[in-house]
């Protein structure tokens, strides 16, 4: 089954409402819906503050928005927080749940990915569910063991329709930001293993549901990463801030493959 690519930047504690606009504009601009043929969604993450404008900025365009987290909560005495329903009415259509720095970082356990991914689904967005294990974990051979409780506490409860309308986004914790990308084979391993996680859970949905690779995505490696039969696309972040090496990753069939 051939599934539509899409490449997500998740700008995380950048750029400014001005400075966000620029970006999303030269995107916009620039960002068609098929690429050489191939259907390649694409969709930007800005920080919360600059999501209304830049959502409004987006309308009409084929850039879809998304947002880094939420909360599970629909409303209440939450200090702090953003609901799923408060992201889709301005605009948004994909949440990340789950980043790495948000587990490391701000101690978001699978429970909680769980509880904000089907408060992502029940507000008729779509999560974007990361998963990954760290350098110790990969080195000690319990990478797959790491992958798996990810994805059964994560995913818990959820139907094939509620997979059917989720993204997966696989990002080995010791290639986010390090400028070290996982070879094609590694990304493709661990994908693999992920479909078939799915497949064994869910059924045939598995083949529909869109795996992104993430951690240290260039223009020079993601040509690589695509051409892998269960890599579907890419979360990117240091080069999401730039808008002409975003660019070239979107136009990924056009970029020279040197991994
Ligand atoms: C990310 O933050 O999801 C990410 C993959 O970062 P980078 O591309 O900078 O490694």
């Amino acid at each position: 089954m051939s599934r539509s690519a899409l490449i997500v930047g998740n700008w995380k504690m950048y750029k400014t409402v001005a400075e966000g606009l620029e970006l999303a504009t030269a995107i916009k601009n620039a960002t068609a819906p098929t690429v050489r043929g191939r259907e390649i969604a694409v969709a930007i993450a800005p920080p919360f503050t600059a999501l209304y404008p830049i959502g409004k900025r987006l309308e009409g365009s084929t850039v879809a928005l998304a947002a880094q987290d939420c909360f599970w909560e629909a409303q209440g005495a939450f200090t702090g927080e953003v609901s799923a329903a408060m992201l889709a009415d301005v605009g948004c259509r994909f949440v990340i749940v789950g980043h790495s720095e948000r587990r490391q970082q701000f101690g978001e356990t699978d429970a909680a990915v769980n509880l904000k991914a089907k408060a992502i689904l029940k507000a008729g967005l779509s999560p974007i569910i990361c998963v990954g294990e760290t350098e110790k974990e990969r080195d000690a051979g319990e990478m797959r063991g790491r992958i798996i409780s990810q994805l059964a506490e994560g995913l818990f409860g959820f139907t094939s329709e509620m997979a059917q309308r989720s993204v997966i986004a696989y990002e080995p914790v010791w290639a986010i930001g390090t400028g070290r990308v996982a070879t094609t084979e590694q990304a493709q391993e661990v994908h693999a293993l992920i479909r078939q996680y799915l497949h064994a859970q869910l059924g045939e949905v598995a083949q529909s549901v869109r795996i992104l690779y993430g951690g240290s995505v260039k223009p020079n490696n993601i040509a690589g990463l695509m051409a892998q039969p269960d890599v579907d696309g890419a979360l990117v972040g240091g080069a999401s801030l730039r808008a002409e090496e975003f660019l070239q990753i979107v136009r990924f069939h056009e970029a020279p493959a040197t991994s």
